[in-house]
C-alpha cells in the first residue's frame, strides 16, 4: 500500500505518494486557496490524484478535545472540524497532525535523529516550534501540548532582559520572544532603539558588523540556556535544528559548548545536529501510518 503525505501550509499545499520502499511515485504542489472550503476541495483533489493509499495530513495547529482545529496561523482553519471535514470529503480514513510534529517524525525516523532514542526538535525561523520523539513515537502529551518549547518561560533572565517581553499567547517572557527571528528583532529594538528584522541582522553579522555579531552572540547564549534547561529535564540523545536560522553555525555546531555551561553539572555537552530533509513535512505526514 502506498503512503500519501499532504502538507497544508500558509502559502502552498504539497502532496507526495511513497511506495513501500519509500520512493516518491507522485508529487504535486499548489498555492493555498483563500477560503476554508476551497482548501478542503484542494486537498481532496490532491488526495484523489495521488491514487490509492493511506493518507496523512500535516497542517499548522492541532485538534483540541472538542475535535475543533486550533492555534493555526492559517486562521480560517481555526474553530473548524478540520480532521472530520477532510475525512468526510476525501471519503477515506485519514490521519491529521501538527505540521511541525510531521517534520519531527520524519527527521527522527529517517533524518538527523535516526537511531537515537530521545529526539528533541526545534524549528527556528520567525517563530520557534518544538517537538519530541521518543523511541520513534511522537510525544503529544495528555493535553496535546507537549514540547511547546517556544512557550516555556525564558530561563535565567538577566537584568538587561527585564522587563520580560510580552508574548502573543498572553504570558510575559516566553522563550519564543527571545529565541527566534522575532526575538532578534526585539533584542535589536532594546539594544539600539530601532526596528530591524532578523534576516537583516543575520546579513549584517555575516558582513562583519560588530553590533549585529553581538546580537547573534546574545541569541546563541539564550538558545544555550533553553537547551541547558531541557537537558536538565530530559537530557535528550540529540537535538535536531530546522528552520531558516538553523543555517547559522552559532546555533548548531557552536552551540553544544555554550549549552553545556547551563547544564546542572556545567559540563553536559548535548549532541546537536541540523535537520536533513527539506521535504520532511510531507514525508512525516505520510509516516503517520507507520
Ligand atoms: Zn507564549
Amino acid at each position: 500500500m502506498n503512503r500519501i503525505g499532504i502538507d497544508v501550509g500558509g502559502t502552498k499545499i504539497a502532496a507526495a505518494a511513497f511506495d513501500a520502499d519509500g520512493k516518491v511515485v507522485f508529487e504535486k504542489r499548489i498555492a493555498t486557496p483563500k477560503s476554508y472550503e476551497e482548501i478542503v476541495e484542494a486537498v481532496v483533489s490532491l488526495a484523489h490524484e495521488a491514487g490509492p493509499g493511506n493518507i496523512g495530513i500535516g497542517a499548522p495547529g492541532s485538534s483540541g478535545r472538542d475535535n475543533l482545529w486550533r492555534n493555526s496561523n492559517i486562521v480560517l482553519c481555526n474553530g473548524r472540524p478540520f480532521h472530520g471535514d477532510m475525512e468526510r470529503a476525501i471519503g477515506r480514513t485519514i490521519r491529521t497532525e501538527n505540521d511541525v510534529n510531521c517534520f519531527v517524525l520524519s527527521e527522527a525516523r529517517e533524518g538527523a535523529g535516526e537511531g537515537f532514542g530521545v529526539v528533541a526538535f526545534f524549528t527556528i525561523g520567525t517563530g520557534l516550534g518544538g517537538g519530541l520523539v521518543i523511541d520513534g513515537k511522537l510525544l503529544r502529551g495528555a493535553n496535546g501540548e507537549a514540547a511547546e518549547f517556544g512557550h516555556m518561560g525564558m530561563p535565567w533572565l538577566t537584568e538587561a532582559e527585564l522587563p520580560p517581553i510580552q508574548c502573543f499567547c498572553g504570558k510575559p517572557g516566553c522563550v519564543e520572544m527571545y529565541v527566534s527571528g522575532t526575538g532578534l528583532r526585539q533584542d535589536w529594538r532594546r539594544a539600539h532603539g530601532e526596528a530591524v528584522d532578523g534576516p537583516e541582522i543575520v546579513k549584517r553579522a555575516r558582513a562583519g558588523d560588530e553590533n549585529a555579531k553581538a546580537a547573534i552572540a546574545r541569541l546563541q547564549d539564550r538558545f544555550a540556556r533553553v537547551i541547558g534547561n531541557i537537558v536538565n529535564c530530559l537530557d535528550p540523545d540529540i537535538f535536531v535544528m530546522g528552520g531558516g536560522l538553523a543555517e547559522l553555525p552559532e546555533l548548531v555546531e557552536e552551540l553544544p559548548a555554550v549549552a553545556a555551561r547551563y547544564s546542572f553539572s556545567g559540563k553536559a555537552e548535548p549532541r546537536i545536529a541540523r535537520a536533513q530533509n527539506a521535504d520532511a513535512g510531507i514525508r512525516g505526514a505520510a509516516l503517520l501510518w507507520n
